[in-house]
């Protein structure tokens, strides 16, 4: 157990609310100085400005928690505004460690709320990620030797003037449905022995508003395509394919068709039904993934660089521009965004299909908030937990964790770094 922090060094007013009770930041940017400054503890991260061990990843964890902090104050979404933030277990919050990669320790925050958003959180959307890629990989897999084929279709988008984000979301999801519900779908399945599909959604922002996207797996299984039936062994999957291929242009048009039909457009060049293979098929759709992510994006902003006016972005690079630079129209097109998003599914798996694949049903919300293996290190009090999250400790500390050799130690290391902190911290402003 580690000592109690010095309550001399804590003035009046530093109760459990005060992060509330912060006037709103007129901008957020130059961002992590700021960050910092706003937290208490900006000098801990002069000395600290390369983080030990696991360089990269650890650049990257305090990035997203950076970001993460900022959402504590600008998210309109109340889950997003408490995730990693708020305390959820009576006996405080623990640091915890697990066995990472063999001789890696990682280290995280246990107690603490996490908000399963796939589309508004820098740090949950990654571990889903993560995890659903995984299961694609296992899906595919499976569906490799049982001598299945796949195909990947892609479906664009576009609203018009007047169309809010949500419209077109509701509007991509019915016109999907209207798709699958018409004659050339249906001649198409039958062709190519189409038994399942996973949709996975991305969005993106330009210069003519939101734009939408469907990437679809279509898992094909060739001893039920009617053309081929008789096809097997390892012709299957060629052959699989070619039913595909044939039978697109009537899909492809006929998704045009009822875009149009509901006040929607879509740039016929960018509708794409292409053969993968099985192997790669789950890096094709890893891709959308990735490059809708945080990493991404912090990746590409690296500072206040704002793209040109017809460069498209993901949400996440709204995000990260607004965290680089404060830009007040990107926290209106984040807000819409974070509202138009709330609910709206990532993947979709055609009804049964992931239970087919051996697959069991996680929720965002489960994948966000799991934990593996960990043994807590320390207790934090309530006011440790509340320096630690409002300063660079909230990534020093896990750093610290994951390099010392002497676990031991943490609790007397973080006591001294924590009353610095306390000490340093900038005038309430
Ligand atoms: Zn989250």
């Amino acid at each position: 157990m580690s000592a109690i922090i010095p309550a001399v060094t804590v003035g009046p007013g530093q109760g459990p609310s005060t992060a509330t009770k912060e006037p709103r930041a007129v901008a957020v940017g130059p961002a992590d100085e700021r960050t910092a400054g706003a937290g208490g503890a900006g000098p801990l991260d002069t000395y600290a400005n390369n983080p030990p061990g696991g360089g990269q990843r650890a650049e990257r964890r305090r990035s997203r928690l950076r970001a993460r902090r900022v959402l504590w104050r600008e998210s309109s979404l109340k889950r997003v505004r408490a995730c990693g933030r708020t305390a959820t277990d009576a006996q405080g919050v623990a640091l915890v460690v697990s066995e990472g990669a063999p001789g890696e320790r990682i280290a995280g925050y246990r107690g603490v709320a996490t908000c399963g958003s796939v589309w508004a959180c820098p740090r949950c959307s990654v571990v889903i990620a993560e995890r659903r890629a995984q299961e694609l990989r296992e899906g595919l897999s499976g569906w490799g030797r049982r001598g299945g084929a796949v195909v990947l279709l892609t479906l664009t988008m576009r609203h018009h003037r007047g169309q809010s984000l949500d419209e077109l979301w509701d509007g991509l999801a019915s016109t999907w449905s209207r798709l699958m519900a018409g004659r050339p779908w249906k001649a198409f399945k039958a062709a190519a022995g189409l038994v399942g599909t996973l949709r996975v959604v991305e969005v993106t922002h330009g210069a003519a508003g939101w734009h939408a996207h469907i990437h679809a797996l279509l898992f094909l299984d060739p001893a039920q395509g009617r053309r081929f039936a008789t096809v097997g062994g390892a012709d299957s999957e060629f052959e699989a394919h070619f039913a595909a291929i044939s039978a697109r242009v009537p899909v492809l048009a006929s998704w045009r068709n009822l875009l149009r039909g509901r006040g929607f457009d879509a740039v016929e060049a960018a509708q794409d039904m292409r053969p993968v293979s099985l192997s790669a098929a789950g890096t094709e759709l890893d891709r959308y993934f990735t490059k809708g992510s945080w990493d991404a994006a912090a990746e590409v902003t690296k500072g206040p660089s704002k793209r040109g006016s017809t460069g498209s972005r993901t949400p996440m690079q709204i995000l990260a521009d607004f965290v680089a630079t404060g830009d007040a129209d990107d926290l209106d097109l984040w807000r819409e965004w974070e509202a138009g998003s709330e609910r709206r599914r990532q993947m979709t798996w055609s009804r049964g299909f992931k239970r087919e694949l051996g697959l069991t049903d996680v929720s965002d919300e489960e994948v966000a908030a799991e934990h593996r293996g960990d043994e807590a290190v320390l207790m934090l009090s309530a006011l440790q937990w509340r320096v630690v999250r409002e300063s660079a400790l909230y990534w020093l500390l896990l750093e610290r964790a994951e390099a010392c050799d002497d676990l031991s130690e943490l609790g007397g290391w973080l006591d001294s770094a924590a009353e610095r902190a306390l000490v340093d911290r900038p005038r309430a402003g």
